[in-house]
């Protein structure tokens, strides 16, 4: 069992007299064996925060909790946890197995044998026993990396914290990384909060993403709550890519108002919105702008500035007004450069934020899941 509560955590440093609070009461519980990714812009605290869990940084307030005891005063070294860095922070002069075993070495009272079996099984585990007499200049950022697991999986810590690990491998290696890292962590079921800026990376690995802005916690949910349930319009631009479009209306009873178009909510939609909001900010995702007639209910026209093929979609950069907007559509609809274009944003995917706050206001649709529909059924 090891759960981590992180209780009303606050970080603030002094940085020649200036108070920088780069943690703001994140208060968050991670379950036994739960992956749990910490994502946002740079500098909203991320690292910070799983450097105050690891106890390389004093906390200012607030407390990190393991399996219910606080561990705030105790040394990283007592805290039962592996870190694992961007940079690898291999030992040079030292071969792979020697990095390996070097924590088992200083923080156990395992003979060397026992050390070195525990070493060459997690190797193999790991499918880099032909590495264990390598040092790192020999092997190539995706192999260090794995090394640099292999450490920490070999302590078998409590709970695993990964700053930003693939970030200094290329793209397609970061993929392939990506899956092994997940399988071994759900092999392994090791508590592991993982931070990254990459949404995409967040989106993919975590069992649930915690997104930071400016020190403070924006929402906590599964990837696809956060993505379909924004709680702001923060989250919602900082989830999906390309970003949600936001766009400002003015609404008028049921009807919302922009220089281009004139939106009429169905009586339902415009019933369900407080009375307060002269003006409204209308979310629409990239790929639930659909291409319409004129016939169609909603429509708007407007026109294809740049299109962006990418094979299986093409992206299509529209002017509306004096913004533009982003679509995406199959790559087999053939959109050209200055076509004029009838849009249809459809309701049920639409997304209302207040304009002031940026909190949502209304949500779209959750997406039905074909499965329990087949199990209901
Ligand atoms: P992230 O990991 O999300 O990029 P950090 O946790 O590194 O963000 O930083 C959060 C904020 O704290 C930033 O404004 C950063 O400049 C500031 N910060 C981080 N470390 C220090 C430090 N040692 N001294 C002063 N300010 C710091």
């Amino acid at each position: 069992m090891s759960r981590v509560g992180i209780d009303h955590l606050t970080k603030v440093y002094d940085d020649d007299g200036q108070a920088i609070v780069a943690v703001d009461d994140f208060d968050i519980e991670i379950q036994d064996g739960e992956f749990l990714v910490l994502v946002g812009p740079s500098g909203c605290g991320k690292s910070t925060t799983l450097r105050c869990i690891a106890g390389l940084e004093s906390v200012t307030k607030g407390e990190i909790i393991l399996d219910g005891d606080s561990v705030t005063q105790k040394k990283p070294m007592d805290r039962d946890m592996a870190m694992v860095f961007q940079s690898y922070a291999l030992y040079p002069h030292m071969t792979a197995r020697e990095n390996m075993a070097f924590g088992l070495k200083m923080t156990t009272d395992m003979s060397s044998d026992e050390i070195s079996a525990k070493v060459e099984e997690t190797a193999e585990m790991m499918g880099i026993s032909e590495l264990l007499e390598k040092k790192p200049g020999e092997l190539s950022g995706g192999q260090q990396q794995r090394v640099a697991l292999g450490r920490a999986i070999v302590r078998d810590p409590k709970v695993f914290l990964m700053d930003e690990p693939l970030s200094n491998l290329d793209a397609k290696l970061r993929t392939t990384m990506r899956t092994e890292l997940q399988n071994l962590q759900q092999q392994l079921g090791v508590t592991t909060v993982y931070v990254t800026h990459d949404q995409t990376e967040a989106m993919t690995m975590g069992d649930r993403i915690a997104i930071l802005n400016k020190g403070e916690l924006q929402q906590i949910g599964t990837p696809l709550e956060c993505y379909h349930q924004p709680k702001n319009q923060f989250v919602a631009g900082f989830v999906g890519s390309p970003s949600m479009n936001f766009i400002t209306a003015s609404r008028h009873g049921g009807t919302l108002d922009h220089e281009e178009f004139a939106y009429q909510l169905s009586g339902d939609l415009a019933m369900e919105l407080p009375d307060d909001h002269d003006e409204l900010v209308l979310g629409i995702r990239p790929e639930d702008i659909e291409l319409a007639d004129e016939s169609t209910r909603n429509t708007i026209t407007a026109t294809a500035n740049v299109v962006e093929p990418t094979g299986d979609v093409s992206y299509v950069y529209i002017e509306l007004g004096d913004q533009t907007i982003t679509a995406s559509v199959s790559g087999d609809t053939i959109v050209r450069d200055g076509e004029q274009l009838q849009l249809q944003f459809p309701e049920s995917k639409l997304h209302l934020f207040d304009v002031e706050t940026g909190d949502a206001i209304r949500n779209r649709e959750a997406p039905v899941d074909e499965d329990e529909l087949t199990l209901d059924q």
